[in-house]
């Protein structure tokens, strides 16, 4: 049997928030660059937790990435660029435009690694996330714990001061800002 020869292809994180889809990404990335590939690391510029030029998880790990604030900015970022592994995290904030340029990217025989989210605060699906999943050779499905129940959650919602029906309106459910989400399961999922 021939041995298969080196091709790109996609894997992607998803899962909600607190999922620890940035944990996964900056794992694969450090055995990556372990083996000595060369890997591109990119995040989005929506995403400020830590300042631009990382990405970081809410464990604390992180890495230095470039940012991008869209699929142009991305593709110039790229451009003369034959990295073995593309990292994208916080795909979602990318829009549908990156499912062509991850598909290209793997075409031309790049790893493209994406992590992102796959359900809106709201408890819907989040392209483009839901589409990549549908044609990546590998997909790792996240879940987070309930912030209710310490179930296994596949959504997360927000968590407002403000609503005086939210049940978990004290003070320490708010750290970090007026605003911030939990990780919720199914049963104690209220936003939809
Ligand atoms: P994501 O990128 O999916 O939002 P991160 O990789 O940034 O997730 O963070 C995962 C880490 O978040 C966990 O290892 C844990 O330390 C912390 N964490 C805080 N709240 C939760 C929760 N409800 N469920 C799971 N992990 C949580
Ligand atoms: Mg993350």
């Amino acid at each position: 049997m021939r041995a298969s020869p080196v091709r790109g292809h996609v894997e992607v994180v998803c899962g909600p928030m607190f999922a620890g889809k940035t944990e996964e990404l900056v794992r694969r990335v450090r055995r990556a660059r372990l083996a000595g590939l060369d890997v591109e690391v990119v995040n989005h510029a929506l995403d400020e937790r830590r300042g631009p030029g990382q990405v970081a998880s809410h464990s604390g790990l992180s890495l230095e990435a470039r940012t991008a604030s869209d699929v142009a900015d991305l593709r110039a970022l790229l451009a003369g660029r034959s990295p073995d592994i593309v990292a994208i995290d916080e795909a979602q904030f990318f829009g549908a435009d990156v499912v062509a340029l991850v598909d290209e990217l793997a075409a031309s025989g790049v790893t493209v690694l994406v992590a992102g989210l796959c359900v809106t605060f709201d408890g819907r699906s989040f392209e483009p996330l839901p589409t990549l999943m549908a044609t990546a050779e590998v997909v790792t499905r996240l879940t987070a714990v309930c912030a209710v129940c310490g179930g296994e959650a596949t959504f997360h919602q927000r968590v407002d001061a403000r609503d005086p029906g939210d049940p978990l309106a004290p003070a320490e459910a708010h750290v970090g800002g007026i605003e911030s989400y939990q990780a919720r399961c199914r049963h104690h999922l209220t936003a939809r």
